[in-house]
């Protein structure tokens, strides 16, 4: 734990910011005179000595691509290395701010300096807005102390980055940790490939849920988009159509052309135990890996920090079923 005493306010975009348009709300400009005179009216708030910079273009985080998580890791850590800043506030829509906060762990991974994402469910200065308490609570963790790595804050939880979800569209506390299942082990020392350091560039991924009427042309024809990774959300503890010859055949061709092939489960809670039944054993032997109890924005941002380095089928296989940094341990 370390107080803050030199923070970056990282500006993305996000309902937080937004200002009503003929259209709805949009990404709005501007948000630094409103943090300030809205600091200067409540000096009860504690925060660090901060300055903000705005992204561009400012997004409404729907659109957020692997892109932009470039461009965001690449701004956080030149806000450390080089302007010496010692902590990050990140302000985000919260549609995909538990996916930015995944993928920022694995891009930051070796960064030793906190990086919290807030956002909020009503815009700032909209009546009975959550904007305020956030970012206002933000501030105080951060001026008090808060561990380093990549964290989630809202409504007044602080919530791992690798393993938060967005559970509720209509409700403030919007986000939560899944009390999904932890097991795996450990990675001793990370090599320089899965470091801050490491440039990355975007990668072909997919996310498939397996369901009733899953047909094995539907993952060849996702496959055929020249995917490098491929998350299969199976059901349960990690089963799907066993006994759909095609589908298996479709899964093994993957694996065997290279394509990473992960499982996650789709259940809230729990994980990937594949030998529990014959079901999840078969998918097993196609060579699909587990992803054990880590949740789909957690496994997508892991295989984006592999991938994206350009990282081998064996290599990316051995460091996705050991835990880097709190997701699956
Ligand atoms: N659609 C908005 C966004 O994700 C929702 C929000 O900010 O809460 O940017």
């Amino acid at each position: 734990m370390r107080a803050v005493k030199n923070l970056l306010v990282l500006y993305t975009g996000g309902t937080i910011g937004m200002l009503q348009t003929p259209q709805g709300l949009a990404p709005a400009g501007g948000f630094e005179a409103r943090m300030r005179a809205w600091l200067a009216h409540n000096p009860q708030v504690r925060s660090p000595q901060w300055t903000l910079r705005e992204m561009s273009p400012l997004l409404d985080s729907a659109n957020m691509q692997q892109g932009n998580w470039l461009a965001m890791r690449d701004a956080i850590v030149e806000a450390v290395q080089q302007d010496g800043h010692d902590g990050v506030l990140l302000l985000h829509g919260t549609d995909t701010l538990a996916y930015s906060a995944a993928a920022l762990a694995f891009l930051l991974l070796g960064l030793d300096v906190p990086v919290l994402l807030t956002g909020s469910m009503l815009p700032a200065g909209a009546p009975d807005s959550d904007a305020w308490d956030n970012l206002g609570g933000a501030l105080t963790l951060l001026a008090e102390g808060v561990a380093n790595g990549v964290q989630l804050y809202f409504a007044g939880q602080l919530l791992p980055g690798v393993r938060a979800s967005k559970l509720r569209s209509d409700a403030f506390d919007a986000f939560a940790a899944l009390p999904r299942h932890r097991e795996g082990e450990r990675a001793g020392e990370l090599p320089a490939v899965l470091s801050h350091a490491q440039p990355r560039t975007p990668v072909n991924l997919a996310v498939l849920p397996i369901y009733p009427g899953l047909q094995a042309a539907h993952v060849r024809a996702v496959l055929e988009t020249g995917v490098k990774g491929l998350l299969l959300e199976c059901y349960g503890s990690g089963t799907g159509p066993s006994d759909d010859e095609a589908l298996l055949e479709v899964l093994r061709d993957a694996a065997d052309r290279g394509v990473l092939v992960a499982a996650i489960s789709q259940c809230a809670e729990g994980s990937v135990v594949f030998d529990t039944y014959a079901a999840g054993s078969r998918l097993r032997d196609t060579g699909l890996v587990s992803a054990g109890g880590m949740t789909r924005e957690a496994a997508l941002g892991k295989m984006f920090g592999l991938l994206g380095a350009g990282l081998e089928l064996g290599t990316a296989r051995h460091w996705f079923a050991l835990d880097l940094c709190g997701e699956r341990a």
